[in-house]
């Protein structure tokens, strides 16, 4: 699912939750290189809790 026309670019992604999660899923199917960059143990959010990370 590449829809993008740019060339392939290095990204940083800030916060390894939902959103950044997201973000570097979408990032890398459009045919970027994404790194998720989290500072806590897991995602603080909706997985603050989860024993599956
Ligand atoms: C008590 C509570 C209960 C909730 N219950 C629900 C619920 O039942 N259902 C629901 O849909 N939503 C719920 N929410 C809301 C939900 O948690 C948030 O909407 C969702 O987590 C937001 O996702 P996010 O990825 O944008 O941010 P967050 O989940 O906050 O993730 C941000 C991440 O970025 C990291 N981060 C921040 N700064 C940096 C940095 N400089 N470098 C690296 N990493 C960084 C943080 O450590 C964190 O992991 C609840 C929220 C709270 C506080």
């Amino acid at each position: 699912m590449s829809t993008s026309t740019s060339p392939p670019l290095r990204i940083v992604v800030a916060g390894g939750s939902i959103a950044g999660l997201m973000a570097a899923i979408i990032l890398k199917r459009l045919g970027h290189d994404a790194t998720v960059y989290e500072r806590g143990p897991a995602g603080m959010g909706l997985f603050k809790d989860s024993e599956t990370i």
